[in-house]
C-alpha cells in the first residue's frame, strides 16, 4: 500500500485523539494530506542573538540562556507570569498571559534554554510574550550555564543542525493550527514534529506529478525535492524553487480542469447561429435609443455579436462598474436574438431588481412590438399561467425574472439567450441548468458590477470569455467620498440637512451583525430612532432582511417614489436598486464591510447628474489595515482598482463571491493576489496541453489526466463544473 494513503493515526506521534483533531480541524486524514499541509512561513534558526543586541523593532529572534526567577503580576484577567531571562550579555522578560500554570510548571530556573519569539518594548524594558522554548542542545549547554559571554567562541552557522536531528535545515517551518488544537498541545512545533516523522517514513523518492516535458520546459524542481524543501528548505534558494514548483502545479491543475471543461462543452454543444441584424435591433437603435452608446458599450456589443454568429455557444462574462450601462447592452443583444426568431431571458438576483429591469426595458422599448413579461415567485395564479403559456407559444420575446425561471416547469418556445445579472449569486451548476431549457443550449451572458481582478476572474470564471465596460456614460460627477468618525456626527447632519433641503434623498446603511443565527438589528433600530428625532421634518423609512419580502419591496418602492426622504437599512439595498434622486450614502461602521461591498453600496448614489456624497463612518480607533481600506475608498471610485486593492489587503479567500462560485478555491500555496505571473504561465501551459492533445492520446500526458482524476476526487468543487 502507498504510504501516502495511510491513515494519519498510525504516524508516529499521532494516535487516535490527535488524528481526530487533525481530521476535524485541518482535514488531514492521511499521510499524503499532511504532506500537502504546507508551512505558511519559515523561521531562520541559524542565528542566535545576544540580548544586548536586540531591540523592539526586530522580527523573531532566537536567544540562548537561563531563567533566573519567576514572578506573577496582576489579578484576574490582567494576571501574567514573568520569567527573568539572561544570557550574560543582558536580560529580558518572558511573559505569559495565558497558560500561566502550564508555563510555570514546564520550565526550570537555571536550566539552559533556547528561547524564540518577537521582542517588544514594554515600559522601557524588552520582553517576549508567549515565547517558544526548548532545551538548549548539548554543545551550547555548558556555555549557557557560564555567566560569561556565551558568544565569543560559538560558530554561528553550524549550531542548529542539532536542533533538527532528522533534517538539517536552518529553517523551521511554521504551520497554522486552530485554537482548539493549540489547547491540546498541537501547536506549530508539534505539527513540525509530525512532518519530521513523516519524512522519516518517506525514504523513497515520491512519484512525479507533472510530465517530465513540462518540468523541463519551465525548469521546475522535481515534485519529490519540492515537497521536502517546502517543509524543510535546505537553502533560501531551494525554498523559492520549491514554492514556485508547487504554485505552478496547483494553478496548472486548476486551469487544466477548467479548460478541459471548456473544450468538452464546445465539443458537446453547438451554438445557435444568429446571422441577422433585423428590424427589432435596428428599430431600437435608430428610433428609440435615448442617447449615444459609449465606445465601451459599442465594443462589448461587437464582441457579443461575434460570439453569437460564431457557431459556438457563447459563455461570456460582462464586467462593468455600477452605472456603466450594462442593462442597455443586455437589451440590445436580446434584440439580436429576437431578430433571429429566438427568445431571451434576463435573470436578476432579487424580485425588486427584476421588477426594475422590467420597467426599464419597457420604457426603453416604448411602442416597439417586443413583448416583455415578468416571472418571479410573486407572480401567481392566472397571471403566472398566462406567462408560462406565452413562453411556450413564443408570444413573449423577453422574460425578466428571478431564479424562479430555472424551475423545471418553465419552458420556452425557442430560448436563444440568457442574461444573468449580478452573477455572484449564480454558481456554475445553476448556469448549466439553464442550458437544458433548449435542445441547443442558449448563449449565456453573465453580467457583474463587482469588478474582479484578472487573476481572480481567470480562476473563478476561467470558463468564461471576458468583456469589460471600462467607461461610464458622459456627464457623471464622481462621487465625493469622506471618512468621518463617530464624533463628527454634527457635520454629517449638516451635510444631510443641506441635501435634504435641495430635495435629495439619503441612504444610511448599517452592517448586519450575525453573531448568532438571529441577526442583531439593535444598531439599525437605534439609528432609525435617532434619525427620526434629528430630522422631524422629513420622512424616514427602514428596510432590513428580516422583513417579509413584500413589505421590504413596498418600503423600497416608497423610497424610490420619493414618498420618504431617508432610508435606513441593512445591506439589502446592496445590489441594483436605482434611485437617481438619492445623493448621499452614509455607511455606519464602515470598518465592518468589505471593500467591494462598500463600492457596491456607494454605487447606489451618483446616478443622477448632481454631485453625490459617500460618508464612511468608523469609530476613532481602527487598525492599520482598516485605515488603508477606508483610504482606498476615499482615493478612488474605480471599481477595478478597488478590487485589486481588496485582493491585496484581504487575500482571495475572503473576497465576496468566491465561496459560492462553485469553482475550486481552496488553493494551498498559490496566492492569486501575488502569483499572477505564475498563473498566466500555468494557464498557457494548460491551454497548450489541451490544444496539442485534444483527444488525450499522447502517452506523455497520461500522468496529467490521472492526476486530474485524483484531484477531482479530493476537491468536491472541481466536479461541479462538469
Ligand atoms: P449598470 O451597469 O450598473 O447596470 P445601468 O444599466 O443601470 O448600469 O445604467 C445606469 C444608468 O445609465 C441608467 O439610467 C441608463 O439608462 C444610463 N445609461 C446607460 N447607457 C448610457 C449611455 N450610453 N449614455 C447615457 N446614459 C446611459
Ligand atoms: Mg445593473
Amino acid at each position: 500500500m502507498n504510504i501516502l494513503s495511510q491513515d494519519i493515526k498510525y504516524l508516529q506521534g499521532v494516535g487516535p485523539q490527535r488524528a481526530l483533531l487533525l481530521a476535524n480541524e485541518l482535514g488531514i486524514k492521511t499521510v499524503g494530506d499532511l504532506l500537502a499541509y504546507y508551512p505558511y512561513k519559515y523561521v531562520d534558526r541559524s542565528r542566535i542573538y545576544k540580548i544586548c543586541d536586540i531591540d523592539g523593532a526586530m522580527p523573531y529572534v532566537q536567544l540562548c540562556g537561563q531563567i533566573f526567577s519567576f514572578d506573577t503580576m496582576g489579578e484576574g484577567r490582567n494576571k501574567r507570569l514573568i520569567a527573568h531571562f539572561s544570557d550574560g550579555t543582558g536580560s529580558i522578560d518572558l511573559v505569559w498571559f495565558q497558560g500561566i500554570k502550564y508555563a510555570a510548571k514546564s520550565y526550570d530556573c537555571r536550566k539552559p534554554y533556547i528561547v524564540f519569539g518577537k521582542p517588544t518594548v514594554f515600559n522601557g524594558h524588552i520582553q517576549i510574550a508567549h515565547p517558544e522554548i526548548e532545551n538548549a542542545p548539548e554543545h551550547l549547554k555548558e556555555q549557557a550555564r557560564t555567566t560569561g559571554n556565551l558568544f565569543e567562541d560559538t560558530p554561528v552557522n553550524s549550531q542548529f543542525s542539532i536542533l533538527n536531528s532528522q533534517l538539517s535545515s536552518q529553517f523551521r517551518p511554521s504551520y497554522n493550527t486552530s485554537e482548539k488544537m493549540k489547547r491540546s498541545g498541537l501547536n506549530s512545533a508539534a505539527i513540525a514534529k509530525l512532518t519530521a516523522n513523516m519524512f522519516k517514513l518517506l525514504q523513497q523518492p515520491l512519484t512525479e506529478t507533472l510530465p517530465p516535458y513540462i518540468v523541463q520546459q519551465h525548469h521546475l524542481m522535481s515534485y519529490d525535492e519540492a515537497v521536502r524543501n517546502i517543509h524543510y528548505p535546505s537553502s533560501p534558494e531551494a525554498m523559492r524553487h520549491a514554492q514556485l514548483r508547487l504554485k505552478f502545479e496547483e494553478l496548472f491543475y486548476v486551469q487544466l480542469n477548467i479548460l478541459r471543461y471548456v473544450k468538452d462543452r464546445q465539443l458537446r454543444y453547438k451554438g445557435i447561429v444568429f446571422n441577422t441584424i433585423g428590424e427589432h435591433f435596428n428599430g431600437f437603435f435608430y428610433n428609440h435609443l435615448p442617447f449615444q452608446l459609449t465606445e465601451a458599450q459599442k465594443r462589448v456589443i461587437r464582441e457579443i455579436r461575434a460570439d453569437m454568429k460564431s457557431g459556438r455557444q457563447m459563455n461570456r462574462l460582462l464586467q462593468g462598474d455600477v452605472g456603466s450601462g450594462k442593462t442597455l447592452v443586455a437589451l440590445m443583444v436580446a434584440l439580436i436574438a429576437i431578430d433571429n426568431g429566438f427568445q431571451a431571458c434576463i435573470m436578476a438576483p432579487t424580485e425588486i431588481l427584476a421588477e426594475q429591469h422590467l420597467d426599464t426595458l419597457r420604457e426603453f422599448l416604448g411602442d416597439l412590438p417586443v413583448k416583455v413579461e415578468l416571472l418571479t415567485g410573486a407572480v401567481k395564479g392566472k397571471k403566472r399561467r398566462a406567462v408560462l403559456e406565452g413562453l411556450v407559444t413564443g408570444d413573449i420575446h423577453i422574460l425578466v425574472g428571478t431564479h424562479a425561471v430555472i424551475e423545471d416547469n418553465v419552458m420556452f418556445n425557442q430560448l436563444g439567450l440568457v442574461v444573468i445579472d449580478e452573477q455572484h449569486r449564480f454558481g456554475v451548476a445553476q448556469r448549466a441548468k439553464l442550458w437544458m431549457k433548449n435542445n441547443v443550449p442558449p448563449h449565456v451572458l453573465v453580467m457583474t458590477a463587482t469588478p474582479i481582478p484578472r487573476t481572480l476572474a481567470m480562476t473563478l470564471y476561467g470558463d468564461l470569455d471576458v468583456s469589460i465596460i471600462d467607461e461610464l456614460p458622459p456627464g457623471r460627477k464622481p462621487i465625493r467620498t469622506v471618512h468621518m468618525f463617530d464624533a463628527h456626527r454634527p457635520r454629517i447632519y449638516q451635510l444631510m440637512n443641506r441635501e435634504l433641503e435641495l430635495g435629495r434623498q439619503i441612504y444610511i446603511v448599517y452592517p448586519l451583525i450575525q453573531e448568532t443565527e438571529k441577526m442583531d438589528l439593535k444598531d439599525l433600530e437605534a439609528g432609525f430612532e435617532e434619525i427620526s428625532k434629528a430630522f422631524p421634518n422629513y420622512k424616514v423609512s427602514k428596510v432590513h432582511g428580516k422583513m417579509k419580502s413584500a413589505e421590504k419591496d413596498a418600503e423600497m418602492q416608497r423610497f424610490a417614489n420619493h414618498e420618504t426622504d431617508i432610508l435606513v437599512s441593512t445591506t439589502v439595498i446592496e445590489v441594483g436598486v436605482n434611485v437617481p434622486n438619492a445623493s448621499v450614502m452614509i455607511i455606519e461602521n464602515a470598518e465592518r464591510f468589505g471593500l467591494s461591498q462598500l463600492h457596491q453600496l456607494r454605487g447606489r448614489v451618483g446616478r443622477g447628474a448632481d454631485q453625490s456624497y459617500c460618508v464612511l463612518v468608523t469609530k476613532f480607533e481602527i487598525g492599520e489595515t482598516t485605515r488603508k481600506r477606508i483610504q482606498v475608498m476615499v482615493d478612488t471610485t474605480d471599481g477595478f482598482e478597488i478590487a485589486e486593492q481588496d485582493l491585496k489587503l484581504r487575500g482571495p479567500g475572503d473576497l465576496e463571491g468566491t465561496q459560492q462560485s462553485g469553482m475550486a478555491f481552496d488553493l494551498k500555496i498559490a496566492n492569486l493576489a501575488r502569483d499572477g505571473q505564475i498563473l498566466t504561465i500555468a494557464r498557457d501551459t494548460a491551454q497548450s496541453v489541451i490544444t496539442s492533445d485534444p483527444e488525450e492520446r499522447n502517452p506523455q500526458n497520461d500522468i496529467l489526466w490521472r492526476r486530474l482524476r485524483e484531484l477531482r476526487k479530493d476537491h468536491v468543487n472541481w466536479g461541479a463544473i462538469s
